[in-house]
């Protein structure tokens, strides 16, 4: 019984990560270049520029922490997770398998040097660092889009979590796994490209909600101190088909 979680920003938002654009977003009207200053070869050019706008994304990202759809999550411990967020809440709630499909902000590497280090501005060399996200003009990182790719068709269970369905290729992933034979359970606050193409069962609320409702409801699972109650029993027992056509 495999589980895979499929992530994106309406779970770390409410741990108060801002959405990039929208009302309350990190960028706001007067950001117009945004998207066109986080590209590698604007990077490569002027990355004093660049690190205007990251600078925000790492300001936006200090003092917060993963919530408890992450702990949630984490607590199914042979779980794979494929985020399309670029915190690492899932890694510090405990998920030991997760997948950055857009890379992740926590660390940098400086294109001058090749040095790799905690995230920050400038090199010891004196260069500008680069982030380990993928910018909007370069492709994922195959081996890990490969490597998600595999684990969804793999999956028995595949859980989507406050992501629409709207940037690819990452959300061909929740399809892939679909048609390799998933059932897929989506949470969401409202219908996404997913609920009326692939989605088994809907559960129409936000991250943390949800992911209490798909225990509590769902699995009939309990929750304490980080565990689950019976899990290695409860998985044994499974039968999702039936799960899906009772709800
Ligand atoms: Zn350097």
């Amino acid at each position: 019984m495999n589980i895979v979680f499929f992530t994106g920003a309406g779970i770390s938002k409410e741990s108060g990560i801002p959405t990039f654009r929208g009302k309350d977003g990190i960028f706001n009207e007067g950001d117009n270049d945004a998207e066109l200053e986080l590209t590698l070869s604007r990077f490569r050019k002027n990355p004093e520029k660049s690190w205007k706008f990251l600078r925000k994304i790492f300001e936006a990202g200090k003092g917060k922490k993963y919530n408890r759809a992450h702990e949630i999550i984490a607590a199914f411990e042979d779980s794979v997770v494929i985020t399309q967020n670029i915190d690492s809440f899932h890694e510090d709630a405990g998920s030991k398998t997760v997948y950055y499909l857009h890379g992740e902000f926590g660390t940098g590497t400086c294109p001058s040097c090749k040095r790799k280090s905690e995230i920050k501005e400038r090199c010891e060399c004196g260069g500008w660092v680069k982030p380990d996200i993928v910018f909007y003009d370069e492709s994922l990182d195959m081996d890990v889009y490969t490597a998600a790719v595999e684990a969804a068709e793999k999956a028995d269970i595949f859980v989507i979590i406050g992501t629409t369905g709207l940037v690819y290729p990452a959300a061909n992933i929740p399809k892939g796994a679909s048609v390799a034979g998933a059932r897929i359970i989506e949470i969401n606050p409202e219908e996404s490209e997913y609920t009326e193409i692939i989605t088994d069962i809907f559960i129409r609320e936000k991250a943390i909600r949800g992911m209490e409702k798909l225990l509590e409801d769902i699995f009939c699972l309990e929750y304490m101190d980080g565990k689950l109650k019976n899990y290695k029993k409860w998985k044994k027992n499974l039968n999702i088909n039936s799960l899906v056509q009772e709800f």
